[in-house]
């Protein structure tokens, strides 16, 4: 058994990590044919892009992967730890799971993710959840067939969670969830410890993948027809910090823009590692998608500095308007806390003045939760919850209003829309545009997923657009 020690995951010691090709053993191969899995995916896009892993890996134990985790021998949950709310949604799981197993005791459960990383949470599966049958960390998701393996063999609750990575392992098997758009990790963890964060607790030390294994797969997925790459990291601006001296996220991006994509995107940038180069990159290559995801978190100097996050408000101003005129149409989105310790209606109020200033096309607001471990649960003077939910609904009326605002000037106008498939409206289609609206429209003719088509935009909402399909 091993089990995560936050005090271990806190340490960095900058070591390059041995890359290894990935290897199931061969005992294992087809060994569980024809029995079903169903993983629950919370969180991030990182998240999402693991669950295509781990499905990859499942499958070839001969696995079968259902949509109704009722009827599944296997129950997987890839957790998030961002914020309280998000492990409060996988404890409700496991619940209604505890129930399917008293009907069906041979079913077994499993969890991998953020949530695993958490000492305090492996500590409480151990004590209150002992129908789990195993637990697996972050850093060595690879070993996912071996751990399942040995749980039902051992049908005792099996724990192999390691508090730092010991190895990069390349070349897993993947099932993607379409043909069309594919993420591609570049760098894992995070070394910023924003002092509200979790995430370089149960994610780690930040480390990139070499450029080479990066390119090599950006080069699989367009041979195989790919048309949107979405380069992967908890801060992908830092990529190449820790491997290079002279290669970083602009030199990847440009050696990306090269290959024949169609659309590149990229997720998510710190402010504080955005460089000039990194914005002529940008700017240059138009098959790099017009759209940032810039997180704020806050319109204070005062909250920023308490959040440790290394940029002040008037740094991150002149970054947007950079970015905001490195090309025609960008589009920034955000992440803004409210609510943070200490934060009065003062430093509330600069973050409405922020948001008037940056007219954001998308914004993600969450109210600050409490992680445990972290340096912001020391701090004192929280604000009270009925003051953060009132902070909160302000900042929506406002961060709405101009996503309105700015889906109205596009009306009439002409996007070039990636289909993602159909909507949920009926005899209408999905998909994004290039700056990453998302848009519900009519065709006359026959449309399938991954196409690039041209779309009139007839009518605009505050999260979507409405349009027909056009020559
Ligand atoms: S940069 Fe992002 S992932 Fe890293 S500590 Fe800050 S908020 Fe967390």
């Amino acid at each position: 058994m091993n089990k995560p020690e936050m005090k271990e995951e806190k340490k960095r010691n900058k070591d390059i990590l041995d890359v290894v090709d990935y290897k199931l053993d061969p005992s294992l191969v087809n060994k569980y044919n024809g029995m079903t899995f169903f993983i629950k995916t919370y969180g991030c896009q990182m998240n999402e892009h693991d669950t295509e892993i781990l499905s990859g890996l499942l499958s070839q134990m001969g696995l079968i992967e259902v949509r109704d985790y009722e009827n599944s021998d296997i129950v997987i949950l890839n957790t998030c730890s961002i914020r309280e709310n998000a492990n409060n949604k996988a404890y409700g799981m496991l619940g209604r799971l505890k129930h399917i197993k008293e009907e069906n005791p041979n079913l077994i459960i499993g969890i991998c993710g953020c949530m695993a990383q958490e000492e305090n949470v492996v500590n409480e599966i151990i004590r209150r959840h002992k129908y789990v049958n195993f637990i697996i960390g972050t850093h060595n998701m690879h070993d996912l067939c071996n751990i399942l393996d040995k749980s039902i063999t051992s049908k005792n609750l099996e724990i192999e969670v390691l508090s730092k990575a010991d190895k990069q392992v390349e070349n897993m098997p993947v099932i993607r969830s379409n043909n069309f758009s594919a993420y591609v990790n570049i760098i894992y963890g995070c070394d910023k410890f924003c002092t509200y964060c979790i995430v370089p607790y149960t994610r780690g030390e930040q480390y990139s993948r070499k450029k080479e294994d990066i390119l090599k797969e950006v080069d699989e997925l367009v041979k195989d027809g790919y048309k949107e790459i979405i380069l992967l990291g908890q801060n992908v601006n830092a990529y190449g910090k820790d491997l290079y001296k002279d290669y970083n996220l602009g030199n990847l991006l440009e050696d990306v823009a090269k290959k024949n994509i169609q659309r590149i995107r990229f997720l998510t940038s710190h402010p504080w590692d955005f460089t000039d180069n990194m914005i002529d990159i940008i700017s240059k290559y138009k098959n790099i998608m017009p759209n940032i995801h810039l997180p704020v978190q806050s319109g204070s100097n005062k909250i920023l500095k308490l959040m440790g996050r290394r940029y002040n408000i008037e740094e991150y101003k002149k970054l947007f308007d950079k970015l905001k005129n490195a090309r025609e149409n960008m589009t920034i989105s955000t992440d803004i806390i409210v609510g943070f310790p200490q934060e009065s209606e003062e430093d509330f109020k600069n973050t409405l003045d922020l948001v008037d200033y940056c007219k954001y096309d998308n914004a993600f607001t969450f109210i600050y939760s409490e992680r445990s471990g972290t340096p912001a649960c020391k701090l004192n003077d929280s604000v009270p919850m009925n003051i953060r939910e009132e902070r909160l609904q302000r900042l929506n009326e406002k961060v709405n209003k101009y996503f309105k605002e700015n889906n109205d000037k596009l009306v009439g106008s002409t996007q070039k829309v990636l289909v993602y498939g159909k909507s949920t409206k009926e005899n209408m289609y999905y998909g994004y545009s290039e700056n990453y609206k998302l848009i519900n429209f009519t065709s006359k003719n026959i449309i399938n997923d991954g196409d690039i088509i041209n779309v009139k935009i007839t009518h605009s909402k505050t999260w979507s657009l409405d349009g027909e399909e056009c020559e």
